[in-house]
Formats: C-alpha cells, structure tokens, sequence
C-alpha cells in the first residue's frame, strides 16, 4: 500500500484526488488530509479513508475537528506547525493542494523525506522555484506538476531532451470575460468572475482565470519547473479547452497534448506515473468535436501576461511579490473593495513601488526571503487599495 498525504484534501482538487483515491481500495493508505473552515468535510473525509491524522489551517477550528473525530482513534491537530508536522510524517506520496502562498512551507517540508510531491500549488514554484527545487534535488525528492497545462508539457516531454525543445505553448480558456469588452470588464462583478465556461475549480483560481492572473502565474510556473527562458513560453487562448499545451521541437515537430478538461487526467497522471492508469475520464469524440479553435490573447484587456514577463525578467523575489500583490488584490476584489480591472493595477503598483524601495529581484536565499517579501508585498498592496481606480 502506497501512503499518501492530501494537503487541501476539502479543495477541489483535493476532493478529486480523494475521488480516485477511494476507486482503487486498497491500494493506498491516507497518512494526513489538511482543510481549513469545513471541518465538517474534513472530518467525513478522514473518517472515509481512515487517516492517520487530520489536520486544520485554523487553531479555533480545533475544538469542532476533535469533536467531529471522537472515538475514531483519528489524530486531530490545527496551525501552521501541525501542517509542517503532518509534512514530515513518511508518505510515498503527497499531494499539495492548499491555495495561495500558504501552501509553500508544507510542500517544501515534504521535500525534506525524499518523497514524491504532486504540486497542484503552483504559487511554490511562482514565489521559491529555485529553492524549492534545489530542495527536492538534495532530498532526492520528486516534484510532479499537477497544473493541466503542465502536465500535458510533461507528458509530451517524455523521451525527449530538453535540449531539443524550441517552445512550449500553454493554452488558456480565456476565462470568464474572454469576448467582454473593456468597458464592461470595469463592472464586472465577483459571482460573474467566479463562473468558468469549461473547469470545475475552486473560486481563487476561477477569479485569476477571468483576469488572466491564473496564465500569468502559469507563465512562471513553466519558467521554473522546465527551466526554459521566459522567451520560449506562449500562451495560445484556447476557448475548447481540449488542447492543454503544445511543445514544439528545433525540428518544427509540435507536440500537442489532448483530454476533456478533467483535472482527475493530470491528477491521475501524477498519482500512477511513472505507469499510466484507467480513468474515469470522458473520451474525446474528435468527429463529434469538429474543430478547435486558437487565437493570440489580448494583453490589452488582461495586462497580468505582461506583468507576469516583467517579474520573469526580474526573477528572485519578483515572483513572491507578484503573487501576494495578486493575492491581496484577489482579497480586495472579492471583499468588493475594487473592481476588476483595478486588481492588475494594484499588482502593478506594487511592483512599481517594491522596485523602487526595496530593489525587487535579489535572488532568493532561503524561505525566510520569500515569506519576507510576500509579507512586504501584501502590507503595501492593502495599503495601495485606496489610491487604484476601481
Ligand atoms: P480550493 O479553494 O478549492 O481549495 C483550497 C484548499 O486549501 C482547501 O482545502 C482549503 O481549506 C485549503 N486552504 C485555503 N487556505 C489555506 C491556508 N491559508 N492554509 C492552509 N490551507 C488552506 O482550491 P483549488 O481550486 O483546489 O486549488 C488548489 C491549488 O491547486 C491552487 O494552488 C490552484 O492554483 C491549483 N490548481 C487548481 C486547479 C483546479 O482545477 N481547481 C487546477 C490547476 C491548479
Ligand atoms: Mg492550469
């Protein structure tokens, strides 16, 4: 039996991981699960897959998670700590699937046993690749990408050398708002952001989707894990959302990767690679399909691209600071405080302001760097919140 850890286990791509999970019984044992607030989902799921210990982000949940759990033998402990402890305990396989920045320091602890980390939580590889990276190297350890886009470019990848790869191309939806004009996008409301035309996601990723934050991050994301230079990324939109990514080769060869927009495939992937498994994924019907269409996506309208090939040209702790200012605005637009288009220009701001300072793109040295600038980078993005037009 395989043991597994699912960090994020109540997120949806925790629920999905648990859902495969629990279609193979008896072939893993669940060491840790982690959620935040629902510790009503929390506990069924311990309970369900009969963790070792269950683990929430918040220590005023703890009383309702140990009473959930009474009597079932099953561990419950809550904080920051409990999360780093529930990191170290042995597991063949981990899954990271916290949102945000928080889901760095767990991750990164894994790395420490040498295990295997399924990272769904791309915000490590934004805010700490280098370290995260050098990390697994020392452990021995294994970093698997979970991201669809990512995992379709690491599954073309397969059999090849990296040194023969020219591009790669990571699609987008285009999200919520891909045909909105300019002038509408300004009023855009929260609930019309968090609706995505093809994926079932959590509400974060679904707002960062409309706004073009989601690919930004990916952007970086790819810089990181495949270790190309910013030049060779691009992003193609996408509106089917059945083409995941393309690698193209110096011979002109492009390698495309294919599924429905299932995050159970690239999950899947991770969990049963090297090998691959059945899946209770749809089959395309490519006849039935017809056609697939492609276009160059609108910079204009979504500036996150071009900000996101700034932070990549400044590297180090531009990365961290991007994803907190974005993590901030992200907060700010939900909290209604500014409007959709204003998220980019406080990120932008915040950038701006962070490079006059401080100097932004010192390379990173350790965490502490890192939670340092997330922690600059969000105090001057609530402070910036008045002065950006909404
Ligand atoms: P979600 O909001 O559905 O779930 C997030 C999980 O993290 C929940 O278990 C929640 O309790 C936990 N969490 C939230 N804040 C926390 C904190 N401060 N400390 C500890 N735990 C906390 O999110 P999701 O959509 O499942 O996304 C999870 C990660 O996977 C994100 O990094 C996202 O970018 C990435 N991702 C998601 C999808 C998708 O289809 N949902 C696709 C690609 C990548
Ligand atoms: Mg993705």
């Amino acid at each position: 039996m395989r043991r597994i850890t699912v960090f994020g286990s109540t997120g949806s791509i925790g629920v999905n991981t648990l859902d495969l999970i629990a279609r193979r019984p008896g072939a893993f044992q669940v060491v840790a699960l982690s959620g935040g607030r629902n510790i009503k989902l929390l506990a069924e799921q311990a309970r369900a897959f009969r963790a070792e210990v269950a683990v929430t982000a918040h220590e005023d949940c703890l009383p309702a998670l140990r009473d959930a759990l009474a009597g079932t033998g099953i561990e419950a402990t809550a904080g920051k700590a409990a999360l780093i402890e529930a990191a170290l305990r042995p597991a063949d396989w981990i899954m990271s699937a916290i949102v945000g920045a928080a889901g760095l320091a767990p991750g990164f602890a894994a790395l420490s046993q040498g295990t295997t980390l399924a990272l769904a939580n791309k915000e490590s590889l934004v805010t700490a690749g280098p370290l995260l990276l050098a990390e697994a190297a020392k452990h021995n350890a294994r970093l698997l990408p979970v991201d669809s886009e990512h995992s379709a470019v690491f599954q073309a990848l397969v059999g090849e050398e990296m040194a023969a790869v020219e591009r790669i191309i990571i699609t987008a939806s285009g999200g919520a708002f891909r045909d909105w004009p300019i002038e509408k996008l300004a009023h855009a409301t929260v609930s019309q952001a968090s609706t995505h035309p093809n994926w079932a996601m959590g509400q974060r990723i679904t707002i960062d989707s409309a706004s073009f934050f989601n690919k930004a991050l990916e952007l970086i994301e790819t810089k990181e894990y495949f270790g190309v230079r910013p030049e060779q990324i691009e992003v193609l939109v996408h509106p089917e959302s059945l083409v995941h990514a393309l690698v193209g080769f110096k011979d002109g060869a492009l390698m495309a990767h294919l599924g429905a927009p299932d995050m159970r495939h690239a999950i899947g992937y991770a969990l049963n690679w090297p090998e691959r498994a059945e899946l209770p994924v749809t089959r395309l019907d490519l006849a039935k399909i017809g056609a697939l269409t492609f276009r160059a996506p609108d910079e204009d309208r979504f500036p996150a691209l071009r900000l996101a090939r700034e932070v990549m040209a400044m590297g180090g702790t531009a990365g961290a600071a991007f994803n907190a200012a974005k993590e901030a605005a992200l907060d700010a637009f939900i909290g209604e405080e500014i409007g959709f288009l204003a998220m980019s220009r406080l990120v932008e701001a915040v950038l701006t302001e962070m490079t006059a300072r401080h100097g932004l793109g010192k390379p990173l040295d350790s965490l502490d760097m890192v939670m340092d600038t997330d922690a600059t980078a969000r105090a001057l993005a609530r402070s910036l919140v008045p002065t950006v037009r909404t």
